[in-house]
This record gives C-alpha cells, structure tokens and sequence, in this order.
C-alpha cells in the first residue's frame, strides 16, 4: 500500500490543548469535531448519537448543557459510553446560565472534558464577569481547558457598540463590517486575556470566532491568527444545508487550513429532517484527507463518465466500494492499520482508466462502449488480471477486500 505522507506545509504556531486525551493544536494533527442535536437530558438518544458521531470519527463530541436535566444527564451520558467502549471526550455547549449549572452539577462539571463559554452571553463585563469568572473558577477546579467560542450571532453588544462608537469620531473610520470582524476578534481575545488574568494558563484555553459568510470567516481567522497563539477552532456557522454548506465550510476553512492557521475544525451542516449527523463528521474527514493533511478512509477514485461510456456499471462499482470502506472502517481501522491509505481506482474506459488505475494501489479500467468487454485490473501498478463476463463488479469487490486483508 502506498505509504501516506501528510502535507507538510507551515502550521501557525499554537499552544497545545489537551482535551481529555486528545491533543489540539501544537504539533497534532488538526482534530474533526462535531455536536449532536439530541436533547441532552434525553440521554438515550444523545448516547446513542454520540456514539455514532464518534464510529464515524468524531475525534470530540460537544453537547448542549442548556437546563439542570442537561447537566444532570451528563455523568451518566459519559458513564453509559464508558461502558460500551466510546471514549470520545464530551465538551459541555453553555450560554447565560453555565455558571450555575457548573456549579449546582459538580459530577457534571467533572464528566465534561472541556466546557465552551459563549462570552456574548457570559461575557467579563459588569455583572456577567462574575458569571465569566466562575465557569473560569470551576473549569481551574476540574483542571478542565475552555474553548472561548465568539459567534457573530451573538456577539457582545456592550463591546460592538463601544467600538462603532469610536470608529464613528475617528479620524480614519473603517467600514461597519469591519468594526463587526474587530468586535469578534477583541471578544475572544479580550476574554482569553481575562481567562488568563483569572490563573487559566495558555494551554488550557481554544478560541473560536465563527461568522456565516465565506470571506468575513477568513478575514477574521487570518487576522485572529496573527494577534495570538491560542489553538483555534474553525468552523463557519449557520454554514446551510446540502451542498451549499459543504462548499462553504469546504471554500472558507480549505483556505485557513492551506495557510496554516486551524487546530481542530467543526463542519457545521443543518441536517435534512431525520438526515444523518455523522454527515458532518465525513465532511470534515474529506476536506482533511483531499487536502493531503489526513488520512481517515481509503480514497475511492472516479471518473465523472462522459458519452464514452453508457453503462452505469462503473458507477455503481466505485458507489458500492465507496458505501462498503466507509461501512467497514470502524471495524477494519482496528484489523488493519494504515488501511486508511489506500487508493482505488475505478475507471470508466481506456482513455484515463488505465493510467489512473495504475496509480492506485488497486484500480480497474471498465470497457466504455464499443470497447472489448474486458477489464483490465492493476496492483501496484503492474497488471495483474484482465476481467471479463457479467461479474467483472463483483470479482474487483472480492480483489479489493483481498488487497485489503493481504
Ligand atoms: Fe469518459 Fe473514459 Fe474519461 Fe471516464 S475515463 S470520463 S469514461 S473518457
């Protein structure tokens, strides 16, 4: 099998988090995250989708503590996955009332491997410092990191307005949206920079500062990116459904990633109605790995199809594939390590199927129309079987599986 080299391109520089017993930012890898949409005092159901989250790869899995049944389910959410083997560490999502929770729920406190503090709505000012400096208190307690997580949609009003109120009297006044994109960034930094005042040390402390467009995500990012060395959190909020969502979470952090700056990445997909949350989890796996920054799954090649070829044969063989690696890789990541760095190749006729076939690790040119029937299958570059017959899909699906266990 092809040996994996992850690109080496510049990473910013950031301090290492540890969180539960994954590391983020310094030299790890940049880590996939998601959160379910369960109700999490409905500790069935957020287990049940913590642990599928976590099969489809979730390296950290945040929850909503949002009410005392929340808090109350935790520990035994934590316990229950504990018992069936999921060890994937939790993140408690608290807004305006986590530092009550925390503080009524100690063993919630103590379950969460990490606790995200909104400061648009727990905020260091006026009477919200005393709310700040308490989820800071408990989180030194526990010896738990904290991520400082900005959102536009609900940024700190005090501070937006402080700033537009002087960007108004100034002398070389920059436009509203950028008075927007300062706000974020002095949120988070601001708020870190309390942390710290309060005995939170560097590496025990994430940011993130997520907006819903494109280019404002990699304005603020770059500029975030510059002015600190906290491990940051990317990810483009209220990014959308379908393909509008993947193309601007892929657009906006595939160019903060190629630049170096983003320690763990959040793909933040509005689900169809009963549609899959682990989507996200494969989005942002595939965004890493067509990168070249990660390996997770083996990378199935296809050619789009053209009017050379009229049967759906080759489709359906690299879909099936496709379905079959992604089914088996939670039990195969465990039989066989490095599986994750195959390549196979499913082509659709002569004119780039065998030379994109010999490039795989495994890989078949399908006849195109008026082509012999037969079908040429190559390993490691060199050919090694010529299919022929009405089970040429089938026979490659037994010759990957074979390569696969070889
Ligand atoms: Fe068309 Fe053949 Fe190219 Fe596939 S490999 S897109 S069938 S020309």
């Amino acid at each position: 099998m092809t040996e994996y080299t992850p690109m080496r391109l510049p990473r910013r520089r950031s301090v290492a988090v540890q969180v539960g017993h994954v590391m983020v930012g310094g030299d790890a890898p940049v880590v996939v995250q998601s959160m379910t949409n369960t109700d999490t005092a409905d500790a069935d159901a957020t287990v049940a989708q913590v642990a599928a989250l976590a099969r489809a790869g979730s390296e950290l899995v945040r929850i909503t503590v949002d009410r005392e049944e929340s808090a109350m389910a935790v520990p035994r959410i934590r316990e229950r996955l504990d018992r069936i083997g999921v060890n994937v560490p939790l993140i408690g999502d608290f807004h305006y009332n986590g530092h009550k929770l925390l503080a009524d729920f100690p063993a919630c406190a103590e379950a969460l491997a990490k606790y995200r503090i909104n400061p648009g709505n727990v905020g260091f000012k006026g009477k919200r410092d005393t709310q700040f400096s308490q989820i800071i208190d408990i989180a030194l307690r526990h010896d738990k990191p904290v991520r400082i997580g900005v959102n536009w949609g609900s940024l700190d009003q005090e501070l937006l307005t402080r700033l537009m109120d002087e960007n108004a009297v100034s002398a070389n006044p920059i436009s509203a949206a950028a008075v927007m994109r300062e706000a974020i960034i002095q949120s988070g930094l601001l708020s870190a920079a309390r942390a710290e005042e309060l005995g939170m040390r560097r590496d025990r402390i994430i940011l993130s500062a997520k907006v819903s467009q494109v280019q404002d995500l990699i304005a603020v990012y770059a500029d975030l990116a510059s002015r600190c060395d906290y491990a940051l959190h990317l990810g483009l909020t209220e990014a959308g459904m379908g393909t509008k969502g993947i193309v601007a979470s892929s657009a906006s952090m595939g160019i903060l990633l190629q630049q170096g700056i983003g320690d763990t990445i959040r793909v933040s997909l509005t689900p169809e109605p009963g549609g899959d949350r682990s989507r996200e989890v494969q989005v942002a796996q595939e965004l890493l790995q067509v990168m070249g920054f990660r390996a997770f799954v083996p990378v199935v090649a296809a050619c789009p199809g053209c009017g050379r070829t009229t049967s759906t044969v080759f489709q359906e063989l690299a879909g099936d594939i496709q379905d079959h690696i992604r089914d088996s890789m939670p039990e195969w990541r465990e039989k066989y390590p490095g599986v994750e760095n195959l390549n196979v190749a499913v082509m659709g006729c002569i004119v780039n199927g065998p030379g994109e076939s010999k490039f795989a690790d495994i890989g078949i040119s399908l006849p195109g129309t008026g082509e012999t029937p037969t079908a040429p299958v190559f390993i490691d570059g060199e050919k090694v079987a010529t299919l022929r017959g009405p089970n040429i899909a089938s026979e490659f699906k037994t010759m990957v599986l074979d390569y696969i266990e070889r």
